[in-house]
């Protein structure tokens, strides 16, 4: 009679869970539109919007064991956020499959130390900004330097993001001085996002991949309700194929830059939707293992 709160289907125990969800309100060093703090609710309630039946996954998730735990208490201070984050995911069981709803990109670095591990990590980042900076408003752990600071984790080996259009021309510099690699939208819609894939798994030779979406890597057609909108992004059918071919090796995901005050609902329902895609994804996946 009573709904548990939380996101959609997520009823299980955590020590009965396969999939995790973890909310990480942080948005502090937010360069322009802010607010993505208030992401982690705006996407649990639209999550509510979808059927629990997936039917190109033939999974329903009212039958998987998803847990919520929550949000973590982050604060406003990116040193403080940062071990927050890494003590919050070494609390998780291991082996669950966490999915982190953001809050802003600076999330990530510390999600990526977290579960690296001693074993090889790989780390794909949907995003329309190559967030190659150093330094950005006094701190190294701005969200316009999500992408140097994970470099730093797994090395240049160990990453490729997909969807850029938009960087310093020192960043862009950087990326080639370093061969980082790293995929235009432009690419992707020359050569379809198949293609680039190929490509991109080839260089991330892992067992492990983490997958990050920054919501701005998607064309504000789509995701308009982001911190940074940049023209000329990528589909909806680009990220659900990303998610569709990277699921069975997934070790987790996140979707950050969501700012809800921007939104009539369509930004959150996509980033709920692709979470969904996502648990669908590997559910289908572990049954086909069985
Ligand atoms: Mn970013
Ligand atoms: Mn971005």
């Amino acid at each position: 009679m009573f709904q548990k709160c939380g996101f959609a289907d997520a009823t299980s125990e955590l020590k009965d869970a396969d999939y995790v969800v973890v909310g990480l309100p942080f948005d502090s060093t937010a360069s322009f539109r802010s607010g993505s703090r208030e992401g982690p609710e705006a996407i649990r309630i639209a999550s509510f919007n979808f059927e629990s039946y997936d039917r190109y996954y033939d999974v329903d998730l009212a039958d998987l064991n998803i847990c919520d735990l929550g949000n973590m208490e982050l604060g406003a201070d990116p040193t403080y956020a940062k071990e927050n984050i890494k003590e919050g995911i070494a609390l998780l069981p291991e082996g669950v499959i966490p999915i982190f709803l953001g809050g802003e990109h600076s999330i990530t670095p510390s999600i990526v130390e977290a579960i690296a591990g001693p074993g090889d990590l790989g780390v794909l980042v949907l995003d329309a900004h190559l967030d190659l900076r150093d330094e950005y408003g006094y701190t190294r752990f701005s969200h316009a330097c999500a992408s140097r600071r994970i470099l730093e984790i797994g090395g240049v080996e160990a990453y490729v993001s997909i969807g850029i259009r938009s960087g310093s021309m020192e960043e862009f510099s950087f990326a080639a001085d370093n061969q980082i690699s790293c995929f235009t939208s432009r690419e992707v819609q020359e050569k379809g996002i198949d293609q680039i894939l190929d490509l991109a798994l080839k260089k991330l030779d892992c067992e492990r991949l983490y997958l990050s979406i920054d919501l701005d890597a998607l064309d504000p057609a789509y995701a308009p309700a982001v911190g940074n909108p940049e023209p000329f992004g990528l589909t909806s059918w680009d990220v659900k194929r990303v998610i569709e071919r990277v699921a069975s090796r997934a070790v987790g995901l996140d979707i950050n830059e969501l700012t809800p005050a921007y939104d009539r609902g369509e930004t959150a329902l996509l980033a709920a939707r692709l979470a969904r895609e996502f648990v669908a994804a590997k559910a289908k996946h572990s049954k086909r293992d069985r």
